[in-house]
C-alpha cells in the first residue's frame, strides 16, 4: 500500500519536471524577424514644413523595428518641371529595378499621388499605395477607385478658419488671401472665393504672387490694414519663377504684414502665423499610418476606403494673439495653444520641483534644527534652572550640613563637655581612661588619676545661691586649666568633684609636688562680684596600674583616697594605698564580728554632755554607742554603724540604744529634776522601718520616760533618703513630744531649705565648721557661714548646738554668734554612765568654768 503511494508521488514529480522543461523551451522559442520595407514618395523636399509632421505621424503607428521606410523626394514645389519629373522617374525606376520589391508605397501630397497613378502599372504593380496630404477631393476619389490604392484626403477648413478669424478680429472689413500659382494654391483660392458667400459683410480679395515679384508682393502686403484679416494659402514662386521656402517666404510676409495672418495648415503657426482651424499633418500621417500598419500585417488594402472627413484642429499662437490684442477667451474649446507663455515653473518644472523639494527638505531640516535648538535651549534653560535649584539645594544642604555640624558639635559638647565649666566631663574621662588602659606597650606606662573634691562647697552653694556656686566652680575650672602639670587633662565629674589625669607620672615625690601645687592653687580666696570665697580641696590619687586597672577601679580608688584626705582633715591629699584596702579588710572583720556582738553584750553607751552656752548649765547628754570586741578591740561607731546599717543590724542596735538611753534618761532625771535632755542618734535605716514610731512609743511607755526629755538626732542624709516620708515620721515623733535634732549639719548636702521645711527643734553644726571658726583669717567664709547658719536657724525658731568644741576660743566665738548649746571635748568627752553623776556634780561646782573634766 505504502509502496504504491510512493510510486504515485514519483510519477507526479516526473510529470511536473517534464511540464517545466517544456514550458522553459517554449519560452525560448526565437521569433524570426521579417523587415517590412516601404517606400514613401514626398511631393516636396525634406525641408518642406509638412514632411516632418507627416512622416512622424505615419511612424507613430508602425513598429519601427519591423518596418524600414525609404523616402524619395520629388521636390516638386521648387522644381515643378518636366525635367525634374523625368529625372525623378528615371532615378526611381533605376532604384526599383535594383531593389527588392517594396511591400507598400506611401505618397504624400498631390504631385506624388499623380506620379504614383501615372506609373502605377510600371513601377508599383500590385503594390498597395496609401496616400495622404491630397487636398483635391476629386483626385483622391479617382485614385481610390483602384483597389490597391487608398488614403487620407486633406480637407482644409476654409469656412471654420475664416469664421474664427472674423470672430477674433472684430474690426476687420476685409479678408485678403495670399496665394501663388501652384496647383494647390489655385484650388485653395477657388474654395476661398466660394466661401465668400458665407461672409457677405466682408470684402474678399487676394494678392497673388504669380502675378508679381516678391518685392511687389511684400509691398502689397504692407498696404494691408492692420484690422483686416490675412489668409495665407501659398507663396512660394513669383511671376519671375523665383522660389522661396515656406519659412523664408513667411518671414518676409510677416515682416511686411501688420494684420493677423491665418493659415489652413499647422506649419507656420508660431513663426508668424496667428493660427486657424488647421490641418495637422501629423494627425494625417497617423491616420494613413494606421492603414499602412494593418496592410503590412496582412490586412487587405481593399478593406480601407478613402478617409474624407476632416480632423482639423484650432491651433493658435499665444504670442501673436497678444500682439493683436485678441482675448483667448474668444477661442473655441480644445484650442491648441503654442508659444503659450510657459511660467518659469512650467519651463523648469523638474529643476523647480527639485529646488522646491530641496527647499522643503531644507526648510524641514531648518525647522527640525530650529526645533531641536529650541528644545535644546529649553532643556539648557531647564538644566540651568535645575542647576540653580541644585546649587540652591546644595547650598541648603551645605547650610543644613553646617547646621548638622553645629548640632553635632553641640551634641558632642553636651556629651563630652561639662556645660558649666567647659571642661571635659565624666564620659570623656571614661574614654580617656579606657584608651590609656588599653594601650599595649612593652611596659605598662604609669599615670595618675587625681580625684579632687572641694571642701564644704555645699555651703557656698546653699548660703550664697547656686549662681555664686556656679561662678566659684567656673573660677576653679579656670585655675585648673591654667595650672601646668605637664601632660595632663582635666574633667569635671559633677558637683564639686574634678578629676585630673597626669600622664607624666614619674614617682610619688613628683606626684606629691604636683598635688601640692594643685591644692595650693585652690587654697586661696576666689573673688566673685567683689566678695571673697575661700575654697580648699581634698585630693585623692590612684596610680595606674597598681591602684586600678580600669576606669571604675581607678576612679573608685582615687575617690577612696580623696575620702581619706577628707578624713585627714580636708585640704590635703592622699595617695591610694593598701591602708585604704586595709580599711576595707577591717570592714569585713567588723562585719563578721558584729554578728555576735549583741549576744556577747559587747555594746555599751557613753554620754557626752551638751551645755547651754548662755546659762552655763548642762542641757543634756548625747548617747553614743561604744563597742569593744575581743578581736578588734575598740571599734568606733564611725566605723561600724555604717556596716551595721548595711547588714540591717542597726535596727536592733538602734532600738537597744534607744531603750538604754531612755532608761538612763529616766534615771538621771529622777535625780536632776526632769531637766536633762537625752539625745539619741537614729540611723536612716531605723527611720525607714515601718514600726519605728511604734518602737519608740513602746520604749517610752516601757521606760516611762517623758518624751520631752528625749531628743533624736538624725542626719540630713538620712532624711533625704525619703524626704516626704521621713518628714511625716519626724512630724509624728515631734507630735509625741520628742525633740528632733538635725545632726552633722554642714557635713552632707546641707541646705538651709531643710531648716524651714523639716519638723526639727535643733540644728547640730558639724565639727568641721566649729574647727574653722577660730582660723586667723578674719575673712574666713566658714566663720561667716557658721554665724549665718546660727542666725538663720534662730530666725526659723531653731536652737543650735555646736559639736566638737575643743577650744575656749571656739566657745567664745559661739557665744558671740549666740549659739545655744555646745558639745565637745572642751567640756567633756563622751563618758560612761557611771561617771555622769560625777560629771554633773563637778560641772555644778565649777560654775562658768567649762574646762572641768578632761
Ligand atoms: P555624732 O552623732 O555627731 O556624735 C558626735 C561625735 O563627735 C562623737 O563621736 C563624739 O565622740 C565626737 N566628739 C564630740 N566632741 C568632740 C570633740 O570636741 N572633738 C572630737 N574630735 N570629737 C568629738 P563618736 O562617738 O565616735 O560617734 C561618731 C558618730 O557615730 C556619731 O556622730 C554618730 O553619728 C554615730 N553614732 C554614735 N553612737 C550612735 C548610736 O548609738 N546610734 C547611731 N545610729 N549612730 C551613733
Ligand atoms: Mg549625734
Ligand atoms: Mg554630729
Amino acid at each position: 500500500m505504502i509502496k504504491n503511494k510512493i510510486k504515485i508521488i514519483n510519477y507526479f514529480i516526473v510529470l511536473i519536471i517534464v511540464i517545466m522543461i517544456i514550458s522553459i523551451f517554449s519560452g525560448l522559442k526565437v521569433k524570426a524577424i521579417h523587415t517590412k520595407r516601404i517606400l514613401l514618395i514626398s511631393s516636396y523636399n525634406y525641408s518642406f514644413p509638412t514632411f516632418q509632421n507627416q512622416i512622424e505621424g505615419v511612424k507613430s503607428q508602425l513598429n519601427s523595428s519591423e518596418v524600414l521606410i525609404d523616402v524619395e523626394f520629388m521636390d516638386f514645389k521648387r522644381f515643378e518641371t518636366e525635367t525634374n519629373l523625368s529625372n525623378f522617374y528615371n532615378s526611381l525606376k533605376y532604384k526599383l529595378e535594383q531593389l527588392e520589391k517594396y511591400e507598400l508605397v506611401i505618397v504624400t501630397d498631390d504631385n506624388a499621388l499623380d506620379f504614383a497613378m501615372e506609373y502605377n502599372e510600371e513601377l508599383f504593380k500590385d503594390t498597395p499605395i496609401v496616400f495622404l496630404g491630397i487636398n483635391n477631393h476629386q483626385k483622391a476619389v479617382n485614385a481610390s477607385i483602384n483597389p490597391n490604392i487608398t488614403g487620407v484626403e486633406e480637407c482644409i477648413s476654409m469656412f471654420d478658419t475664416i469664421d474664427i478669424a472674423t470672430k477674433l478680429n472684430k474690426g476687420a472689413k476685409k479678408i485678403i488671401a495670399l496665394s501663388d500659382g501652384t496647383e494647390t494654391s489655385r484650388s485653395d483660392l477657388e474654395l476661398y472665393y466660394t466661401t465668400k458667400k458665407e461672409f457677405q459683410t466682408y470684402e474678399f480679395t487676394d494678392i497673388n504672387l504669380s502675378e508679381m515679384t516678391f518685392e511687389e508682393f511684400y509691398g502689397e502686403i504692407e498696404q494691408i490694414n492692420k484690422d483686416d484679416i490675412v489668409l495665407l494659402l501659398s507663396a512660394y514662386t513669383d511671376k519671375l519663377g523665383n522660389d522661396k521656402s515656406f519659412n523664408e517666404s513667411l518671414e518676409l510676409i510677416n515682416e511686411s504684414c501688420q494684420a493677423p495672418i491665418y493659415h489652413l495648415w499647422e506649419h507656420g503657426i508660431g513663426e508668424g502665423v496667428l493660427g486657424g482651424k488647421v490641418i495637422s499633418h501629423y494627425e494625417q500621417g497617423k491616420r494613413a499610418g494606421k492603414i499602412v500598419n494593418s496592410v503590412l500585417n496582412g490586412e487587405s488594402i481593399k478593406n480601407y476606403p478613402l478617409i474624407t472627413e476632416e480632423n482639423n484642429k484650432y491651433i493658435f499662437d499665444v504670442k501673436k494673439l497678444e500682439e493683436n490684442n485678441i482675448s483667448m477667451n474668444l477661442l473655441p474649446k480644445n484650442t491648441i495653444l503654442i508659444n503659450e507663455k510657459i511660467s518659469f515653473y512650467e519651463n523648469n518644472k523638474k529643476i523647480v520641483n527639485r529646488i522646491i523639494a530641496l527647499f522643503i527638505f531644507l526648510s524641514l531640516l531648518i525647522i527640525y534644527l530650529m526645533t531641536n535648538i529650541h528644545i535644546r535651549k529649553k532643556h539648557e534653560k531647564e538644566l540651568l534652572n535645575k542647576n540653580e535649584e541644585l546649587n540652591d539645594t546644595f547650598q541648603e544642604l551645605a547650610i543644613s550640613q553646617n547646621e548638622l555640624k553645629r548640632q553635632y558639635s553641640k551634641i558632642h559638647k553636651y556629651a563630652y563637655y561639662d556645660n558649666l565649666t567647659g571642661l571635659t566631663n565624666r564620659t570623656s574621662l571614661k574614654i580617656k581612661l579606657r584608651n590609656l588602659t588599653q594601650i599595649k606597650t612593652d611596659y605598662l606606662k604609669q599615670f595618675a588619676v587625681i580625684f579632687l573634691d572641694l571642701d564644704n562647697f555645699k555651703f557656698v552653694n546653699d548660703s550664697y545661691g547656686h549662681s555664686i556656686g556656679d561662678k566659684v566652680l567656673k573660677e576653679i575650672a579656670k585655675e585648673l586649666i591654667k595650672l601646668d602639670l605637664g601632660n595632663s587633662s582635666i574633667y569635671r565629674l559633677g558637683g564639686d568633684e574634678f578629676v585630673l589625669i597626669l600622664e607624666d607620672y614619674q614617682d610619688t615625690f613628683d606626684l606629691n609636688y604636683k598635688t601640692d601645687k594643685l591644692r595650693k592653687t585652690l587654697d586661696r580666696a576666689i573673688d566673685i562680684e567683689g566678695n571673697k570665697y575661700f575654697i580648699t580641696a581634698s585630693i585623692g590619687v590612684a596610680i595606674y596600674p597598681q591602684n586600678g586597672k580600669n576606669y571604675s577601679e581607678l576612679l573608685k580608688n582615687a575617690d577612696a583616697a580623696m575620702y581619706k584626705a577628707k578624713e585627714n582633715g580636708k585640704n590635703c591629699s592622699a595617695i591610694y594605698d593598701e591602708s585604704i584596702n586595709a580599711k576595707l579588710n577591717r570592714n569585713m572583720e567588723i562585719r563578721s564580728e558584729l554578728v555576735n556582738a549583741f549576744t556577747y553584750k559587747e555594746f555599751f553607751l557613753n554620754f557626752q554632755p551638751q551645755i547651754d552656752i548662755e546659762s552655763g548649765r548642762v542641757y543634756g547628754f548625747e548617747a553614743l554607742i561604744r563597742w569593744i570586741n575581743p578581736k578588734l578591740g575598740f571599734v568606733s561607731p564611725g566605723e561600724f554603724i555604717e556596716v551595721a546599717e548595711e547588714m540591717g543590724r542597726i535596727v536592733q542596735i538602734g532600738n537597744w540604744v534607744l531603750k538604754e538611753s531612755c532608761i538612763f534618761c529616766k534615771k538621771i532625771n529622777e535625780k536632776y529634776e526632769n531637766k536633762l535632755i537625752i539625745s539619741v542618734n537614729v540611723s536612716a535605716v531605723q527611720l525607714m522601718q515601718k514600726d519605728f514610731l511604734e518602737n519608740i512609743k513602746n520604749i517610752l511607755e516601757k521606760t516611762e520616760v517623758d518624751p520631752k526629755l528625749v531628743a533624736i538626732e538624725i542626719t540630713e542624709t538620712a532624711v533625704l533618703k525619703n524626704f516626704d516620708l521621713n518628714r511625716a515620721k519626724l512630724e509624728q515623733i515631734k507630735s509625741m513630744g520628742i525633740k528632733v535634732s538635725l545632726d552633722d549639719f554642714g557635713k552632707g548636702y546641707s541646705s538651709l531649705y531643710y531648716l524651714r521645711n523639716l519638723p526639727i527643734d535643733t540644728l547640730k553644726i558639724d565639727k568641721s565648721f566649729i574647727d574653722d571658726i577660730i582660723t586667723n583669717d578674719n575673712e574666713s567664709t566658714i566663720k561667716d557661714l557658721t554665724e549665718s547658719i546660727i542666725l538663720i536657724a534662730h530666725k526659723v525658731g531653731l536652737k543650735v548646738i555646736a559639736e566638737g568644741v575643743e577650744m575656749p576660743m571656739q566657745l567664745m566665738k559661739l557665744k558671740e554668734y549666740k549659739c545655744d548649746f555646745m558639745q565637745g571635748y572642751y567640756v567633756s568627752k563622751p563618758i560612761e554612765e557611771k561617771l555622769v553623776c560625777e560629771f554633773l556634780k563637778k560641772f555644778e561646782e565649777n560654775k562658768g568654768e567649762y574646762k572641768i573634766w578632761n
